[in-house]
């Protein structure tokens, strides 16, 4: 059992920089928590504070009820995964693997047993007498995996493990890790920036900006219902669209005004935009490039010149502009649409995301 709680926790450095703030998260037992955001957000220091490599500035961080902050990271029952493997080059992988186990006295056996099964575990066994500069990328990243592994802990700490590895192996790797905390069954946090590995591989996301986090849920609660315009944008690819329109309140309906038409919002919207008191107002209107489609119609869409079409095999990637603010579309191959070729295209109004345009707040 590891149940991890991070309580008001701050992490400020020298000269004030302020790398955590006010974080609050409960991560539960068996759980796979991924950090996720832009480079500098917090994410590794959050991670090494839990490890207890890095000093907590205020705060609380319990492990199983037990607040630890000020218990040494070797009594904390973690294993770390750091991006860069940090194996010993004049080791061989048995000996990178085994070396913290003889640290803590265990018996030969034990160790020896606990060795193979994480090569076997992780399909390294057959380098086990070799030094890691003799190993691949993907095989020395195994190599700090099973280090981690051996010591059979509560908790796995994994910071950015897979950066170092080619598009491939990555996408490899990603599916081994998965497999790995079933296997395991126990607690993992895993730090990454690459939003991808974060849908892919979290029960939950926690997405931070500037050493706060900004939304903390399920991989399709973060895509479908983003709580402001910065994870809107951070998750996924292409990016969300974003125009300037106005939000109109009448007689207890709502309306969208852009780009010169006027648009009825759907029962959903005004049922909770009622329910919340939501004004008119100036927003930040959101459509994801799969919520726009290509359309004959002429009524309710816009003419826009194909700037650039990307065909990606089953799909295609159409950019264009409405008025100056770029915008990108998703859909099905067409080989009939070509650069500079005119189509009309026509926003899924039901599926659209709509921000307060001055704080970014999702209005739903
Ligand atoms: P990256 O993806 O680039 O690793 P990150 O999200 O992991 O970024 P952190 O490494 O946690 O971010 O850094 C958060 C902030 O704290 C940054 O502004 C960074 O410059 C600052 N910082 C990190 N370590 C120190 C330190 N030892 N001393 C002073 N400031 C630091």
């Amino acid at each position: 059992m590891a149940s991890i709680t991070l309580k008001n926790i701050y992490k400020k450095y020298d000269h004030d920089v302020t790398a955590v703030e006010d974080l609050n998260l409960e991560i539960q037992d068996k759980e796979f928590i991924v950090l996720v955001g832009p480079s500098g957000c917090g994410k590794t220091t959050t991670l090494r504070m839990v490890a207890g490599l890095e000093e907590i500035t205020q705060g609380e961080l319990y492990i199983e009820n037990r607040k630890v902050n000020d218990v040494a990271p070797k009594d904390r029952d973690i294993a770390m995964v750091f991006q860069n493997y940090a194996l010993y080059p004049h080791m061989t992988v048995y000996d990178n693997m085994a070396f913290g186990l003889k640290i803590r006295k265990m018996s030969k056996e034990e160790i020896n047993d606990r060795v193979i099964n994480a090569a076997k575990i992780l399909g390294i066994e057959e380098y086990l007498k070799r030094k890691p500069r003799a190993l691949s990328g993907g095989q020395r990243q195994r190599v700090a995996i099973g280090r981690a592994i051996v010591r059979d802990p509560k908790v796995f700490l994994m910071d950015e493990p897979l950066s170092n590895l080619d598009a491939k192996l990555r996408n490899e790797m990603r599916t081994e890790i998965l497999k790995l905390h079933k296997r395991l069954n126990t607690t993992f946090i895993y730090v990454t920036h690459d939003q991808t590995e974060a849908m892919t591989l979290g029960d939950r996301i926690v997405i931070m900006k500037d050493g706060v986090v900004n939304q903390v849920d399920t991989p399709q609660n973060v895509y479908e219902n983003p709580s402001n315009v910065f994870v809107a944008g951070f998750i996924g690819t292409p990016q969300m669209n974003f125009f300037e329109a106005e939000l109109s309140c009448e007689d207890d309906n709502y309306f969208i005004i852009f780009n010169g038409h006027t648009i009825n919002l759907s029962k959903e919207y005004v049922e909770k935009f009622k329910s919340k008191n939501i004004k008119s107002q100036p927003i930040t209107l959101g459509v994801r490039p799969e919520c726009i489609s290509i359309t004959d119609k002429l009524q309710d869409s816009y003419e826009i010149n194909v700037d650039v079409s990307e065909l990606m095999g089953n799909e295609m990637l159409i950019h264009s502009r409405i008025n100056d603010n770029k915008i990108v579309i998703r859909s099905e191959t067409r080989y009939d649409i070509k650069t500079d070729h005119k189509i009309n295209i026509s926003f899924k109004w039901d599926k659209i995301h709509m921000f307060n345009k001055e704080t970014g707040i999702n209005l739903e």
